[in-house]
């Protein structure tokens, strides 16, 4: 295991082997919450330093990264200790600064829309990995005076399916969120998921609680199917249960997020039957204009449509709204300025 993904349980193991007095394993853990590699963590002695040096850190460093002009939205590209490449994106909000990372290389999932699946999941990132992201982010955008930190929230939503990588997301969780560690509230914390049910029910018993994001994208089994292969192991039905028991466990309102598709998921029928079948959940849709991939034939809706969408929902007494689309100048999306990479380094 890497150092970034222990704990200080599992940080004491270590440490003991090495001889090392039980409180050592705080201080190491404290530094790497700071993002410090071990020759830096100066209240150790050098040869323990050096030590820790041979192990395996599990850090990402940032490869490239490009700064919206529009919103200062930042997409990073982190290049892994095997050189893998994944993307995380850094947004500055009113209230703080968002940032959403990938929990995969790569996905597994196929949906149809999504451009982080279109070679298929390389590999799980590891809990230590996820948390590099943020403190390579912290390291690169300093914080405000009056701030503890730049990152305020977090969101698991890049490339990858949290709850394909179950374990490692799980203890990405606990890490952050740790008071000695980087101290990010879970009530600060969203996770994605296309709705692996199953693990979503373990999740709701035994995991931190944070906000939790349904990818539904479709009203019913019929439009589901074709967009989201997912659906076919675990139906709308099935996945709106385990969302429902989720918000009531949590006392948490899920939000459900819905891309508005061309001619598959966006007249007024399909604004129906949504309202439908969401209601009694204590939740809030979250619609999103659909980004283009060029690989598939999809085309999202125009503003107007959209607006119509969202107006017959809320009509039908559903809370909703637009997402404001950041960094669309820097192909802020879902697995688009990855792909660009490789396929130029492949070039
Ligand atoms: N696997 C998780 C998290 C990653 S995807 C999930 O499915 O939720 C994060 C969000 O981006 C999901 O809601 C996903 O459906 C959405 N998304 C993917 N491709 C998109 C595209 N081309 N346009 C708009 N949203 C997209």
């Amino acid at each position: 295991m890497d150092l970034m993904s222990m704990d200080i349980a599992e940080l004491s193991a270590v440490l003991k082997n090495l001889n090392q007095p039980l409180y050592r394993a705080k201080q190491v853990f404290q530094w790497l919450a700071k993002g410090k590699t071990p020759a830096e963590m100066s209240n150790l002695p050098l040869s323990l330093r050096e030590e820790l040096s041979k192990l395996p850190l599990g850090s990402a460093k940032i490869y490239d990264k490009r700064i919206s002009k529009k919103d200062s939205t930042i997409k990073y590209l982190f290049e892994l200790e095997d050189g893998n490449i994944v993307e995380g994106v850094l947004m500055s909000y009113h209230y703080g600064n968002t940032m959403c990372i990938s929990t995969q290389v790569g996905c597994r999932m196929g949906c149809l829309f999504c451009a982080s699946t279109l070679n298929g999941c390389v590999r799980d990132l590891s809990a230590g990995e996820m948390l590099s992201f943020i403190a390579a982010a912290e390291k690169d955008v300093p914080h405000d005076a009056d701030k503890v930190r730049t990152v305020t929230n977090i969101v698991l939503m890049g490339s990858g399916e949290p709850l394909d990588n179950y374990d490692n997301v799980v203890k990405f969780l606990r890490l952050v969120s740790h008071s000695d560690g980087m101290n990010i509230s879970v009530r600060n914390i969203s996770i994605s998921t296309c709705g692996l049910v199953d693990k979503l029910n373990k999740f709701t018993d035994e995991a931190p609680h944070v906000t939790l994001s349904v990818s539904l994208h479709a009203p019913n089994d019929e439009i589901r199917n074709k967009i989201m292969p997912i659906n076919k192991r675990y139906n709308v039905l099935q996945l709106l249960e385990a969302a429902r028991r989720y918000a009531e466990v949590t006392k948490r309102r899920v939000i459900f997020e819905y891309a508005l598709i061309k001619d598959m998921n966006s007249d007024m029928t399909c604004a129906d039957m949504l309202s439908k079948r969401l209601r009694g959940i204590n939740c809030h849709v979250n619609l999103i204009p659909l980004n283009d991939v060029k690989e598939r034939n999809l085309n999202g809706v125009s503003r107007k449509e959209a607006e119509l969408f969202l107006k017959r929902l809320t009509d039908n007494g559903l809370s909703a709204t637009i997402r404001r689309e950041m960094g669309s100048d820097i192909e802020g999306a879902c697995g688009q300025l990855r792909r660009r990479v490789l396929e130029e380094k492949q070039k």
